[in-house]
Parts: structure tokens; C-alpha cells; sequence
């Protein structure tokens, strides 16, 4: 992923980059298949946006891998940082693509929320910035929200859409109080749109609200390591029986090395396939494996 220098986006990565500290490189990097990879592990966790999908364009060969992998009978998982919609309604969404999904195949960073709730220490309401899909990682975690800002100290941040800037001052008056904290659903900083376009994302907004508050942050997703506990425990599958693919380094490949879950860098996403060897040096963040793309071993 080519950043501008100074550019908040690689600020935050490089930020996630040291806060997990780096990852040993793998012995080769060989590039490799869907088949050789389906031969090694029986759980595949596979990133969304520049794996999949391409917001509501389908990557080519996706659908095919996926339906090819589950036909050997792999467990597909899909875990993805995209909070700004319900984990069923970015399963729907993946569908209406062609990517052959069944009821929980879909882990979104937004359900650790209720997972984390208690030992983050929230109860009362809270308020919510955005899309209303996201509004069931609150549903189910138990919490209420509120609009009014003297009503909470806690903002859940769940995507950069969904509300308008007057809710972001909203946001910073709430976070300027003591002991206020920015829950955040999605830590991405960046998002591919079709056409080659890179969106900024939650990530950012998250990095700007913190900084000019000074409030304590959780962030939730990958990279960090309870999204992989949680996929681990759903999948029912040791670490070590389970590849990760993605696209990002700084959150796919990064978060998987340190939980211990082999990975593969897709090269159909921001890491370009000429520079994907570059990038893995200059992030020193090595991914065990290079994968062009999802086209199935023997095409169904
Ligand atoms: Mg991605």
C-alpha cells in the first residue's frame, strides 16, 4: 500500500505497526495456491474488502474459491473490520455478489463488543456514530444509546458513514470529559472503493477524535488479538489448523502473526503484486505466504 508520506493513514498503521512489535520473517514467502493451501489447513479466515469484494464489486475468482474451498469441505470464515454493517447484512451483501455464504460464515470486529463490554467497563448508554445496520453490535451487547451527550461518556465509533459532522462535535464535547472513552469497530484506516479508489475510513476519524481529546481509545478488530480468539473459538479449530488471507499488511498480516495463525497476502487488493516483497520489508511485517489471487485448484 503506497501511503503519502505523513499522511494520517500510514501514521496509524505504522502506530498499530509498533504497538504489536515485529513479526520474525517466514523462511521463504513462497508464492502459493488456493489447492496448496487447502492441502495444509482445514479453516480458512478470509478478509472482505480487497479479497472478496471491492465495496459491491466482486474480486474475480472469489466466488469460485470460496465455493470451491467449502466443497473440499474447509471451514470459510469471513473476518472482517467492516462494522459499518450487521455481520448478516455484509453476509447479504457479499451474496448479492455471487460469494456463496450461509448463516454466521460473516465475524465482524463489531461483535467483540459484546465480548469486550464488561472489561472495557461499560454500562450505561452510549452514543453511536454510525450506519443503523452497525446498531446491532450494540443490540447485541446489551447496550442502549443515547444522542445526548451529558447522558454518556462513551462513544462507539462504528464506521466514517452514517452521520454528519455535527455529530462529530457532539463526540468531541462527550470525550473532553474525564474518564471518557472512544470505542472503535472498525480500526481501519483505509478501504478500497471499485475503480482503484482508497477511501479513509473509521481508523482516521478515530486517530483526529483522540488526539484533539486526549480520551482513552479501545480499538476493536484486527489487528489486534481478541477478533482472533473469537474466530478461533467459532471456528472451533486450533491456531495452527487455520491461514489467514488478506490483503493489508498492517492489519490481515500483521494481527495474524501475532496470534500465531499462518497467513497468505492476496495480491488482488492494496498490495500491489509487483511490490508485495518490498512492502513485507519495508512494514517488517512477512506473511508466510504469497497468493495471487482465489482461483480454486480444479474450478467447480
Ligand atoms: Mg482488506
Amino acid at each position: 500500500m503506497i501511503f503519502q508520506p505523513g499522511s494520517p493513514e500510514l501514521q496509524i498503521y505504522r502506530d498499530y505497526a509498533t504497538r504489536m512489535g515485529p513479526t520474525q520473517p517466514p523462511p521463504k514467502m513462497p508464492v502459493t495456491t488456493l489447492e496448496e493451501l487447502a492441502s495444509r489447513y482445514d479453516g480458512f479466515l478470509l478478509d472482505s474488502y480487497g479479497v472478496l469484494n471491492r465495496a459491491e464489486e466482486p474480486i474475480p475468482w472469489a466466488a469460485e474459491g470460496v465455493a470451491w474451498l467449502k466443497s473440499k469441505g474447509k471451514k470459510v470464515r469471513v473476518l472482517t473490520n467492516n462494522a459499518a454493517l450487521a455481520e448478516e447484512d455484509n453476509r447479504l451483501l457479499l451474496s448479492s455478489i455471487g460469494i456463496g455464504l450461509e448463516p454466521g460464515d460473516v465475524i465482524c470486529s463489531g461483535s467483540l463488543l459484546a465480548r469486550e463490554r464488561d472489561r472495557l467497563g461499560i454500562r450505561g448508554p452510549v452514543f453511536y456514530m454510525g450506519l443503523a445496520s452497525g446498531r446491532e453490535y450494540l443490540r447485541a451487547a446489551g447496550l442502549e444509546s443515547t444522542d445526548q451527550a451529558e447522558e454518556t461518556r462513551v462513544v462507539v465509533l462504528a464506521s466514517s458513514r452514517g452521520y454528519r459532522m455535527r455529530r462529530i462535535a457532539e463526540a468531541h464535547r462527550i470525550l473532553r470529559q474525564e474518564g471518557s472513552l472512544l470505542v472503535v469497530l472498525n480500526p481501519d484506516a483505509v478501504a478500497p472503493r471499485p475503480q482503484g479508489v482508497m477511501a479513509r475510513v473509521s481508523g482516521v476519524t478515530a486517530r483526529s477524535l483522540a488526539r484533539e481529546t486526549g480520551c482513552k481509545v479501545a480499538l476493536l478488530g484486527k489487528p489486534f488479538g481478541e477478533i482472533y480468539s473469537h474466530a478461533l473459538e467459532k471456528m472451533n479449530l486450533p491456531a495452527d489448523r487455520v491461514v489467514a488471507i488478506g490483503d493489508t499488511l498492517a492489519t490481515d498480516i500483521l494481527g495474524a502473526r501475532h496470534a500465531g495463525v499462518d497467513c497468505a497476502l492476496v495480491l488482488t487488493g492494496v498490495t500491489p503484486p509487483e511490490r508485495a516483497k518490498l512492502e513485507a520489508k519495508s512494514w517488517q511485517i512477512w506473511p508466510h505466504y504469497l497468493l495471487p489471487d482465489l482461483r480454486p485448484g480444479n474450478p467447480v
